[in-house]
């Protein structure tokens, strides 16, 4: 499982402003197999703390752990890196080969695994993502969602057990954005991974098992969506927005309407309705 004990970060250039924090005293438990969204308006500190679960910097006070590994152990880095991987918002700052292929094999090739077990799991990952036939063609020459799917395929090929996503559908058309969703939904319930998905799109965050609301660096909410959504004041307060059929029903249940609990998607509403 992942600890966040008591995670403090401040960049080296906050120094100067007075007591700003990127993350501010965080505590947060993850367990194996969990799908845990990540909300929270700009500058609340989701990125921060994507890249410190990453191990690409360290806390200026408190700890992760990331099972046995503490992300602060210098020599255990690649272990860290290679257990918890990132997937990060724009495909194209993440592209490094000139074949898919390549591209995929540029992870595991790092932490020195070699053929034929490199092959074999090169070969895998892409049948995962959906992308084998396109295995010699240049990554640069892709539509935003199948880079994503090339660099989640990387992410899988690394065998990591911890995945953190960082808006990665914000840059995405809508039949990107459900082909990534759809991958990540698969990488957590058919491969058991766990998943800890940073967005803004709430239509998302509904699918995660545990929804945590950040807030300069603060724990502001934390629950299932339908107990999160529910805050809709609270989520409107923090500068969120909450998923459209849940505001509806609200305002029609602040009109005096009698909804119970607030739906989550269009489904549920019609019930209600
Ligand atoms: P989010 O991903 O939620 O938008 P970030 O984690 O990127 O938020 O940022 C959290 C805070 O840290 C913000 O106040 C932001 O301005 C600041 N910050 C982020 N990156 C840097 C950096 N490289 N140097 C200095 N301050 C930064
Ligand atoms: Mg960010």
């Amino acid at each position: 499982m992942i600890k966040i004990e008591n995670l403090t970060y401040v960049y080296p250039s906050m120094d100067d402003e007075d007591g700003k924090k990127a993350l501010d005293n965080l505590s947060i438990d993850i367990n194996k197999g969990e799908f845990v969204a990540i909300l929270g308006h700009n500058g609340s500190g989701k990125s921060t703390l994507g890249k410190l679960l990453n191990a690409q910097i360290f806390p200026s006070s408190g700890d992760i752990w990331i099972d046995d590994l503490n992300s602060k152990e210098e020599e255990k880095l690649w272990d860290i890196r290679k257990k918890c991987s990132m997937v990060f918002q724009n495909p194209d700052n993440q592209m490094v080969a000139t074949s898919v292929e390549e591209e995929v094999a540029f992870g595991p090739e790092n932490l020195r695994v070699e053929n034929p077990e490199l092959r074999d799991r090169v070969d895998a990952a892409l049948k995962l993502v959906n992308m084998t036939d396109y295995k010699d063609r240049n990554p640069s020459n892709l539509s935003g969602g199948q880079k994503q799917r090339v660099s989640i395929a990387g992410v899988v090929a690394m065998l990591s057990d911890y995945i953190i996503f960082d808006e990665p559908t914000a840059m995405l058309d809508p039949k990107g954005r459900k082909d990534v969703i759809k991958l990540v939904e698969e990488l957590n319930k058919k491969y058991k991974k766990t998943i800890i998905y940073i967005t803004h799109y709430m239509e998302e965050a509904v699918l995660a098992d545990r929804v945590i609301v950040l807030d300069k660096g603060k724990k502001a909410l934390e629950g299932n969506a339908r107990e999160v959504f529910s805050n809709v004041t609270k989520m409107k307060e923090l500068g969120l927005s909450v998923p459209q059929v849940t505001e509806l029903a609200y305002e029609l249940k602040e009109a005096g309407i009698n909804i119970g609990d607030l739906p989550l998607n269009i489904e549920e509403f019609l019930e209600i309705l």
